[in-house]
């Protein structure tokens, strides 16, 4: 088996993940491959996951989608970051917005020239210096030349995945519809041989491609890969989800509102806003957690509150022989940066790049599972860092995770920032401006700012900071608003 070419490829689960793997497969490099997909109508997928950020507009482009058919076939708005509020104190808020704050010299990132500012008395808050986030809080939005401003989808993912299926079956994919009954491994190389479906058809292939979701049939279930848990540094464990119709227009953000025990998501799309509650079950009962829900919604619900569990963690390895983990099946991390379906784009993209085309060699898997941990854990740190640090000490919730032990890499990174306003990106991690957007948004003013600022005089200073501010400011006056800009852009039929 290791000495094979791969030229079959088994996508097991039709989700999120599977149709992004299949669609990206047959269109980029589906003419020399066999590609087949199996995927079953009794077990539904997991139903969320539907705010990303600014990679997908990437991965699309590779995929030659056409951006206004996509939205339109989704229900999509466009994401500009996303409001965290009550995060930082109760009713204190912030926007973690996708694009760059102010302008850095070669010395020292903007934050600096801002501390100064703030400490003299004439900077305003940090995120008005962001042209995101400015377009966000006014509600507005077009493309700019140059990928001016940075943005990122809400999709209904149902949607989301017919729009994928039909892209991987004009390029040659073969769907199955059956439940996977058995995983049959190779007794003496330990690799998926095939895939035994409840009709006893066996489908039998070279690269499995684990979309199973949080089961991991493959790599879990049969391969016993083995699961990192990170619950201690991430305690929620569980989710509600429920839909409900849109009464406004859709906003350019996503909301995250902070709860006494957990956090609750609002993703508008064009004809209805995905609503949810994330919550640590050690902390609050489902009960609790679904009154506070439908107490804090608008409009009428259109779907029933349905409880989701989850296991904060990561995989072992994600490719494991020749079965590679994509999405649920690989770990997870909670909603709270929208970095899932990313992760999956990621894997994809990674599987590509190193694709086994004359065979699945020891070198390859070593490299992909390096570099997905890697990404992984900064995004697990970014994630820990707004429970981190807060000023919120309220219930015992806030009180657990503004004590808790963080990761060293974390801890690093607060410790520098706090102490000296410098943050700095680590080789090409995810996040990069956010780390600062998020570390001043939850409270954390760094104790000193960098003496290059010192050598502009105080005017220099405030007519640099109201100049960045007021050329956003005249940008976004001329900008059209979100809800104009999708009505001529990409509206749905049915919105
Ligand atoms: P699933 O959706 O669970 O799909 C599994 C597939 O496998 C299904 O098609 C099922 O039929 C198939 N299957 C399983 N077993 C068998 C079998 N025996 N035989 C045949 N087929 C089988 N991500 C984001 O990026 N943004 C978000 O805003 C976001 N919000 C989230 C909110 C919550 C509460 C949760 C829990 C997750 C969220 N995510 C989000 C993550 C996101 O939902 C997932 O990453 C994404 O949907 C991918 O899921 P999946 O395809 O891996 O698994």
């Amino acid at each position: 088996m290791t000495t094979n070419k791969v030229k079959k490829i088994i996508i097991a689960g039709g989700g999120t993940s599977g149709w992004m793997a299949a669609a990206a497969i047959t269109k980029l490099l589906g003419k020399n491959l066999e590609v087949i997909l199996i995927e079953s109508d009794d077990i539904p997928t997991i139903g969320v996951g539907e705010a990303t950020i600014p990679t997908l507009v990437y991965f699309h482009q590779l995929l030659g989608i056409n951006e206004a058919e996509f939205l339109k076939a989704t229900q999509g708005t466009f994401k500009l970051g996303i409001n965290f509020e009550s995060w930082r104190d109760l009713k204190e808020n912030y926007l973690h917005a996708f694009g760059t704050t102010g302008k850095d010299c070669w010395a020292a990132g903007f934050q600096h020239f801002w501390l100064k500012g703030k400490q003299k008395g004439y900077a305003n808050d940090f995120g008005d210096y962001c042209l995101e986030q400015v377009s966000a809080t006014n509600e507005k939005f077009a493309h700019l030349p140059n990928n001016g401003l940075n943005y990122a989808y809400h999709i209904d993912a149902g949607l989301y995945a017919k729009f994928l299926r039909n892209i991987a079956e004009k390029h040659g994919l073969t769907r199955i519809e059956g439940k996977i009954n058995n995983v049959n491994i190779n007794p003496e190389t330990g690799y998926v041989a095939s895939l035994t479906l409840d009709n006893k058809q066996i489908i039998d292939g070279d690269l499995f491609l684990d979309c199973t979701g949080q089961r991991g049939l493959l790599i879990e279930q049969a391969m016993h890969t083995g699961f990192e848990d990170w619950s201690h540094w991430l305690p929620n464990d569980s989710a509600i989800a429920v839909q409900t119709k849109a009464i406004s227009a859709p906003l350019p953000y996503t909301r995250s509102i902070a709860h006494p025990f957990g956090w609750q998501w609002r993703i508008p799309l064009q004809n209805r806003v995905g609503n949810g509650i994330v919550f640590s079950s050690k902390h609050v009962s489902d009960e609790e957690a679904k009154k506070t829900l439908l107490n804090n919604l608008e409009g009428e619900l259109i779907t029933e509150p349905r409880v989701i569990r989850f296991k904060t963690g990561t995989r072992r390895l994600h490719w494991n022989k020749n079965c590679i983990a994509v999405g649920l099946s690989s770990g997870f991390l909670e909603p709270l940066e929208s970095t899932s379906i990313h992760l999956i784009q990621q894997a994809i993209v990674r599987l590509m790049r190193m694709f086994p085309h004359t065979r699945i060699q020891q070198e390859d898997i070593d490299e992909f599972n390096r570099q997905t941990r890697f990404d992984t854990e900064r995004i697990r740190d970014f994630i820990i860092l707004h429970y981190k640090v807060t000023k919120r000490a309220d219930t015992p919730y806030w009180q657990h995770n503004r004590n808790m032990s963080v990761p060293d890499t974390l801890a690093k990174k607060i410790d520098l920032f706090k102490n000296t306003g410098r943050v700095f990106r680590e080789n090409n991690e995810l996040f990069d401006d956010s780390w600062m957007q998020v570390m001043i948004g939850q409270g954390l003013i760094p104790k000193s700012y960098h003496p290059i600022v010192d050598n502009m005089s105080d005017d220099e200073l405030k007519r640099f900071l109201d100049h960045i501010k007021g050329n956003i400011d005249g940008t976004v006056k001329q900008l059209p608003s979100h809800h104009d800009f999708i009505n001529q852009y990409c509206k749905s039929n049915s919105a």
